[in-house]
């Protein structure tokens, strides 16, 4: 049979219905269902296969006497975690899980599992994030961490249907890269035929060339790399960034735009994932706009530091703890601001960059750009770098460049963030850390 629409696709798949697709009123339907094998319980005279796909679970019921002999020893034998296809025939019961059972007519051992296990599926045996990691693919079967990633999946469809409704152009630009976006911060060099290339550790430069090109609003979600050697709960050396770049705006409608899409995913995530967020036993609180204000001055004084100092940890913690929701820190000391940054024209020393904070940690970063050629080739200059690595980038800037402003947000802090994660490491599916470059 030829594949001419979805139906048909399913159609010709090894199952007839998932988990989910099935209800009590189904009573006398012959199904085909695939999965995992969670759990065997033997209990002599019968004996319940609970078998595991994406959405949930299915008690697969066996009475002695009932079904083939053969098909009854089979399945008293299979070994947890291998992978069955069960043809039956569902059996409205109160008593199951789901409000019914199936009467296998077939079963069949698609691939077996090896035993043991390296982790716990069911989560009765906890095990350390490490461990976890390392069987990335088993934790994943865990219903907690399978939560984690079907909430990642649905904020990032939060975000691109509120970019994709407020104008924004996806774009994607290269990550192997010629010049460090800002010089200094560390970047991992990398091997390019006779060059020196770096992974890029940033959008930057990029998104704002597509502000010379015209295309006004522009975003990207994609991989940014950071060579930071410290390893804490909250960096990862391979990030996914949220960037925004929009043009005939100010810092001040890219923080609009930002604290409205940090809610409207808030709403996504609790409108859409109600079970996700029950199996990991959080409650959002969708955050109201607009965001508190709070001006670098105020956050270094409740933080305890120096004027021209960036915040740390504990200066963050002290400044979240007081205002206990999403703030922005405005105003800041231009000298530890990237050079793009435009600055007050009456107060150079402080420029047009903001933080978004949660109570926790910070989870973006932006600001209002410098759009000025020759102002943008003096910044880079008085910060020591040289503007030959910048030409390209420089270019844009001659020939017709309108005042823009942008963002870029951390995915995974926001992610760590919104479900209350200890660990940063627990929302991307393969962390790369300093320890750790496999799996
Ligand atoms: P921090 O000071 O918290 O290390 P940053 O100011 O160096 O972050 P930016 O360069 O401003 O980070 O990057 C924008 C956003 O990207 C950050 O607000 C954060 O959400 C995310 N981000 C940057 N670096 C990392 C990292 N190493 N691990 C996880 N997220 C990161
Ligand atoms: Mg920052």
């Amino acid at each position: 049979m030829r594949i001419r629409s979805r139906r048909d696709l399913k159609d010709n798949m090894l199952r007839t219905h998932y988990s989910r697709e099935i209800t009590p009123d189904d009573d006398g339907k012959n199904v085909v269902i695939a999965g995992w094998v969670h759990e065997i319980r033997d209990l002599g005279g019968i004996a319940f296969l609970v078998l595991r796909d994406r959405d949930g679970f299915v008690q697969v019921t066996l009475s002695k006497g009932k079904v083939d002999e053969k098909l009854f020893n089979l399945v008293r034998s299979i070994a947890r975690e291998s992978v069955v296809l069960v043809s039956g025939v569902v059996k409205r019961e109160d008593k199951a899980p789901n409000g019914y059972e199936i009467i296998p007519s077939e079963l069949q051992v698609l691939n077996k599992a090896e035993s043991p296990l390296p982790l716990d599926v069911t989560g009765k045996v906890s095990a350390d994030l490490d461990t976890r990691l390392d069987s990335r693919f088993m934790d994943l079967r865990r219903q907690r961490t399978q939560a984690i990633f079907r909430i990642r999946h649905h904020v990032l469809r939060a975000i691109r249907t509120f970019l994709e409704n407020s104008g924004f152009v996806e774009i994607n630009t290269p990550k192997i890269v010629a010049t460090a976006t800002e010089g200094g911060t560390a970047l991992f060099p990398i091997t390019y035929f006779e060059q020196e290339a770096f992974l890029s550790q940033s959008p930057q430069l990029y998104k704002q060339i597509m502000m010379a090109a015209g295309l006004d609003r522009v975003y990207e979600i994609g991989p940014i790399f950071r060579a930071e050697e410290h390893d804490t709960t909250k960096h990862l050396n391979e990030v996914s960034s949220v960037d925004i770049e929009a043009s005939f705006v100010t810092h001040e409608d890219v923080m609009s735009i930002l604290e409205l899409l940090v809610k409207s995913t808030y709403s996504h995530v609790t409108e859409r994932c109600k079970h996700e967020l029950d199996v990991l036993g959080v409650r959002l609180k969708i955050p109201k706009v607009p965001f508190k204000r709070l001006s670098y001055d105020e956050a270094i004084d409740i933080g305890g530091i120096e004027w021209g100092d960036d915040l740390d940890t504990a200066a963050e913690k002290l400044v979240g703890e007081k205002i206990s929701e999403h703030y922005f820190i405005v105003d800041w000391p231009t000298e530890i601001k990237p050079y793009y940054i435009e600055t007050y024209e009456d107060r150079p020393e402080i420029c047009k960059a903001f933080d978004l904070m949660h109570p926790r940690m910070e989870i973006a970063s932006g600001a209002q750009r410098v759009h000025s050629h020759e102002l943008l080739l003096r910044r880079i200059e008085a910060q020591g770098l040289n503007p030959e690595g910048f030409e390209f980038y420089l270019r844009a800037f001659k020939y017709g460049m309108p005042p823009h402003a942008g963002w870029g947000l951390g995915l995974e802090r926001l992610l760590m963030t919104m479900l209350d994660l200890n660990n940063i490491r627990e929302a991307i599916l393969f962390p790369r850390d300093r320890r750790r470059l496999s799996p």
